[in-house]
Parts: C-alpha cells; sequence; structure tokens
C-alpha cells in the first residue's frame, strides 16, 4: 500500500511516502516556515506537497492513506486509528497535554481532510505504546486529585520507536516479540528508555512530558522538582523561564554548551573538561536507568541502542557499556566500532546480556500500522456488505 506518513508541526510538516509491500520509501521532504507570507497555513503546505508528488509520480500520485505521527494519545489510544472528525477533536482535546504538538496534528489532519476527502487517514501515537505500562509505574506519589483532574501520570513518549526496535531486536535473537525482555536505549536529540517485557512497555523515562529521564541535546531529564519551586519563590526565575531553561538550555548544551553529541565528543577528545563532564553524566544517567530496568524486567535479554547517538556514537555506547560490567555486560570493542546501517550484535558471546544496535524508522512503523488499519477497514466493510447482501 503507498502510505503517505505526516508529522504535522504547528510550523513545519514533514512527509514521506512507503509502499509498505516492500518496505520502501519513495520519497521525503519538509516543508518549513509554516505561517509566512510564502506558506500561510497547513493547507498551503499541503499544495507543495501534492506538487512534489506530482512531480514524482504524475497526475494521480496513487496515495491509499495517510498516517500521521500524533505525539499525544492521552489515556484513551493505546492503539492506532482511523480517523474521523470525532477523533480529530479528541487528538484537539488532549492540547492541554501537549501544547506544542496535538493542536499542529490537528491542523494537518483537517487540511488532508480537505485536499483529499476519500483517503482514510490513521493516527499513530507516541503515547499508545505505554498504555501497558503498571500503574506502579505511571503514577507519581503526589496527591490523587492531579491525577484525576489534571491527568498528571507518566505518558511516556518515543513508544512508535520503542515497539518497532523491540520487535527487530526480538528478532535478531531468534525469539517471538512477545517473548522478548529487553532495554530499548532511544538515544537521540530526545532520549528515552524503555522496559520490555514479553514485549510490551513496562516502563519507560519519560513522564508526564518529554522532558523526563535521561541527559538529552537540550534538555535536562530527571531534575529535584524543588530546583523549579525554590527558583519561582524566591522570584528569581519565572515557571516560563524555568520551563525554557530546562527545554531548550540545558542537557549537553547547558554543559558543553554545544546539543550535538558529535561537537561533545570532538570536544571531550581535545581535553575539554565541560564536554568530558557532560558525556558522564549523560552516559551515568543511561547506566543507572539500564540497572533500574533490569530489575524491572526480572533479567534482559538484551540492551538495544538505536537513534541518531545510540545507532552512530561507537564511542557513546563504549562509555555507557564500560559501566555495565557488574550485570555482566560485554561490549565487543571492534563489533562496536564497525560502520553499518544493520541490525547487529556488538557485545561478546560470553555476554551475559546482549547488546545490540538496531536502526529504528519511525516512518517506516506508521505506514506500516496505517496499512495494516486501513485493510482491517476495508475487510471488515466488505463483510457487512456481504451480511447485508445474504
Ligand atoms: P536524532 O535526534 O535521532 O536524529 O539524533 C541526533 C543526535 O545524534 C545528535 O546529537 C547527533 O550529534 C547524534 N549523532 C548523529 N550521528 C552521530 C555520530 N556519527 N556520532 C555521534 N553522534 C551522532
Amino acid at each position: 500500500m503507498r502510505v503517505l506518513v505526516i508529522n504535522s508541526g504547528s510550523s513545519s510538516l514533514k512527509y514521506q511516502v512507503r509502499e509498505t509491500s516492500t518496505g520502501e520509501m519513495l520519497l521525503s521532504g519538509v516543508i518549513e516556515e509554516i505561517g509566512s507570507g510564502d506558506v500561510p497555513d497547513h493547507g498551503a503546505a499541503l499544495d507543495l506537497v501534492e506538487a512534489h508528488l506530482q512531480a514524482e509520480f504524475g497526475g494521480d500520485p496513487g496515495l491509499e492513506a495517510v498516517g500521521h505521527r500524533v505525539v499525544h494519545g492521552g489515556e484513551r489510544f493505546s492503539e492506532p486509528v482511523l480517523i474521523d472528525y470525532e477523533i480529530t477533536r479528541a487528538i484537539e482535546r488532549l492540547a492541554p497535554l501537549a501544547p506544542l504538538h496535538n493542536p499542529a496534528h490537528a491542523l494537518g489532519i483537517r487540511a488532508i481532510m480537505r485536499k483529499w476527502p476519500k483517503l482514510p487517514q490513521v493516527a499513530v501515537f507516541d503515547t499508545a505504546f505505554h498504555r501497558t505500562l503498571p500503574e506502579h509505574a505511571w503514577r507519581y506519589a503526589v496527591p490523587n486529585e492531579l491525577y484525576t483532574e489534571h491527568g498528571v501520570r507518566r505518558y511516556g513518549f518515543h513508544g512508535t520507536s520503542a515497539q518497532y526496535v523491540s520487535v527487530h531486536a526480538a528478532a535478531l535473537l531468534g525469539i517471538p516479540d512477545d517473548r522478548f525482555d529487553g532495554i530499548i536505549a532511544h538515544l537521540g536529540n530526545g532520549a528515552s528508555i524503555t522496559a520490555i517485557k514479553g514485549g510490551r512497555s513496562i516502563d519507560t523515562s519519560m513522564g508526564y512530558t518529554p522532558l523526563a529521564g535521561l541527559v538529552m541535546g537540550t534538555r535536562s531529564g530527571d531534575v529535584d522538582p524543588s530546583v523549579l519551586t525554590q527558583l519561582m519563590i524566591r522570584g528569581e526565575y519565572t515557571a516560563e523561564q524555568l520551563d525554557s531553561m530546562l527545554n531548550k538550555e540545558s542537557g549537553l548544551k547547558g554543559i558543553a554548551g554545544s546539543s550535538d553529541m558529535r561537537a561533545v565528543i570532538a570536544r571531550a577528545a581535545e581535553g575539554d573538561e565541560e564536554a568530558e563532564l557532560a558525556l558522564t553524566i549523560a552516559a551515568y544517567r543511561v547506566q543507572k536507568y539500564i540497572g533500574g530496568y533490569h530489575v524491572a524486567v526480572g533479567g534482559a535479554q538484551a540492551i538495544v541502542f538505536t537513534a541518531g547517538i545510540g545507532e552512530n556514537s561507537w564511542q557513546f555506547r563504549e562509555r555507557v557499556c564500560s559501566g555495565l560490567g557488574a550485570i555482566g555486560v560485554k561490549l565487543d570493542r571492534i563489533a562496536n566500532v564497525e560502520k553499518s546501517r544493520e541490525p547487529r550484535v556488538i557485545s561478546t558471546p560470553d555476554s551475559a546480556i546482549a547488546i545490540l544496535v538496531v536502526p529504528t524508522d519511525e516512518e517506516a512503523a506508521i505506514a506500516t500500522q496505517t496499512a495494516e488499519l486501513v485493510e482491517e477497514a476495508a475487510a471488515a466493510a466488505e463483510s457487512l456488505q456481504d451480511q447485508a447482501q445474504t
């Protein structure tokens, strides 16, 4: 099935066309500066996408479905859904939980409804895979009303990636995906780590928002919440300033001055102490989560590295694994430095836990889930029609 995968942000729209029968990526692009004079709105952005498709595929681009990356599915969505007006409203109503993302997704969905009203659209939620977390992992120890009245709980993100990588890791180990117990370290600009038990997510480091957990490019990850309240009480910073600092000025950037892992590693290699410290803190945070999740899953079969840093930085993988000797991890230093785009094992045969690198592909996962749902819905409609005729 030819699927248009859309990641609709407030000022940008990323897109890919995927052929799900072969897994091929046929085309990709990004429209930026939506809201500016040239591209006034998401409808205008979609006109540009259409022009690109027509230039590539001719008059009829042959699209059969659209799959949307949707950041927040709240408590309601535990799997992909076919989009209609009610679902679009539901995505919008989750705006308080994802103010930068969900309203922008709804704009993209509506623009497609107007341009291609017959094309089925599917929402694939970044939070959905984490709907299997047990309550003790998703509840915070705060007064109940914060949960019941304000929806304050751990939601987790990067779920589409964690699920995709988990299935491919199980395949690499030669075990069914519902028997896989492991830890997925998604280390990119945004970074999170997920504990998988029997193929399901049972804990994850991001929380109510994607700020919690690991040290990221510009995000702090875990900090004592009193840091914020104290600085506000003392009147030294406003809530908005602190929100911006923790999301945009912290992490690698806050300590080493750059959010780009390649630059930080290069500077550390030249002896820069701040860069070295940033790497040490970031790697230590990953190690702590791995130790905790190894216990949570009852003994991991594998630790899996993915995303920009996880897939490409042998140096960062080596730093993380060098602190995991206590749980029997043995990195194969030669396999670790070999470059490849394929899923692979980088631990020694006698390592107690396999160390894997599995490239993630969120667009492929969204396209596949979209095609499956659209095919299911078509089959269900056909069988209803058959029943009505008999
Ligand atoms: P992502 O958000 O998944 O695209 O990941 C972006 C991060 O991956 C940035 O910090 C990049 O510096 C990092 N990255 C990409 N390629 C490499 C590489 N070869 N070595 C180290 N870090 C890399």
